[in-house]
């Protein structure tokens, strides 16, 4: 598509005027740096010399993601651990992510809540979240990541806040992973009790990216991808990543902007807490294979990649994979897991009428299950790791 086309269909000033537009030129450094990126031009030098770095430059994270760097991968899980272990000790927090409606009006290729697809669609009711956010609270966690589909209609920034405010009752730390919004409407969720924002850019590839998103809001590349600056200068404490590996075809490349992203933003914004998750393609409704290329080694890469590139940040394991494989990266890199999840609407407690979930999970441990699990490792799980002063 000319380049003048794709930004006609898919730039915020054309798209959507009433997106905010801030000044920022984190998005052209991600892109320039990518395009700079060649995977293929690195050696096995590259390598040693990036994992014998204490800080570590974007050509070394480039080389630890390359293919020079498979035949390395002990030496590089190793460093990996040990930074993991000098910057967080052994504590590795636990969460549960809470679906409270799966109402979209996106159309996402990878997506089971793609309005397109036909599947029992379902909203919470506010007593219904009492009762997720209660069965939740009994097991004992305090952080909890509240999530929606991308709509208008069915989770508007009322929904969204009558969820955080009752969170806010129940839990010490909240978590959003919702549509991309305005500052002044982050400022308003942080005041209301939320602390952090997650954003999958999935793909920073403009053209794939344009080809898996065929309609909705989520098409506007840009206005997702400044959405963590925007969550940030609305007074968030911190901000998560996410590239969903294997919808592009160099899954290295997605991996190499995801990190640039998180690094860039911390330049800007040396106080914020940055963290990465690490989801690839999953079977889903309307998207059944798993076609994937990306392995779990694949995965294990770039888990230690990021963790040698962007030593203080968070690493989070999707529950898309095996307890097993789970398990193993949080004895090298990931700081963070969630337990006793579900993503079907109502899936915490016996809510009738549940809507079906997003994707299918591969670890249906409870909270119990994975803390015996953790500490089997010699790990130490945390349940809260942050207190408010302002609440
Ligand atoms: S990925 Fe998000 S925006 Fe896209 S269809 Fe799924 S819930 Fe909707």
């Amino acid at each position: 598509m000319p380049e003048a086309r794709f930004r006609e269909r898919t730039d915020a000033a054309f798209y959507a005027p009433r997106m905010e537009r801030i000044d920022s030129s984190v998005m052209d450094g991600v892109l320039s740096a990518e395009a700079a990126f060649d995977p293929d031009s690195y050696s096995a030098c590259d390598v040693r010399e990036a994992i014998s770095k204490e800080r570590l430059e974007p050509y070394d994270f480039g080389a630890l993601l390359s293919p020079a760097a498979e035949g390395l991968t002990e030496e590089i899980a190793q460093r990996a651990r040990a930074i993991t272990r000098d910057h967080f000790g052994n504590a590795v927090c636990m969460f549960t992510p809470l679906y409270a409606s799966n109402f979209c009006e996106s159309r996402c290729r990878y997506c089971g809540f793609n309005r397109d697809n036909d599947i029992v669609r379902a909203r919470l009711t506010p007593e219904e979240v009492d009762v997720e956010m209660e069965s939740i609270a009994g097991s004992g966690l305090t952080e909890i990541l509240l999530l929606t589909g991308e709509s208008d209609r069915h989770s508007d920034l009322e929904y969204i806040g009558m969820l955080v405010d009752k969170a806010a009752e129940h839990f010490a730390s909240i978590g959003l992973e919702v549509y991309p919004m305005n500052s002044d409407d982050y400022r308003m969720m942080h005041e209301r009790g939320a602390d952090y924002v997650t954003i999958f850019q999935e793909t920073y590839d403009p053209v794939t990216y344009g080809r898996v998103h065929l309609g909705g809001r989520k098409r506007v590349f840009s206005y997702r991808f400044n959405a963590q600056e925007r969550a940030l200068m609305g007074g968030m404490r911190g901000v998560g990543f996410g590239a969903l590996l294997g919808i592009r075809e160099d899954w290295r490349k997605d991996a190499f902007s995801c990190g640039m992203h998180g690094y860039l933003l911390q330049r800007r914004y040396p106080w914020a807490e940055i963290s990465y998750s690490l989801p690839r393609l999953r079977p889903c409704n309307g998207h059944g294979e798993d076609d994937t290329a990306v392995t779990e080694r694949d995965l294990l890469q770039v888990a230690t990649a990021y963790r040698l590139f962007m030593p203080f940040a968070g690493e989070t394991v999707s529950t898309r994979e095996l307890p097993r494989f789970r398990d193993g990266i949080v004895n090298i890199c990931a700081t963070k897991v969630s337990a006793g999840s579900s993503v079907r609407i109502g899936g915490h407690s016996d809510v009738e009428d549940q809507g079906d979930g997003q994707f299918e999970l591969s670890d249906t441990r409870g909270v119990e299950e994975v803390r015996s699990a953790l500490e089997a490792m010699g790990l130490q799980p945390v349940f809260n790791d942050y207190v408010r002063s302002d609440r």
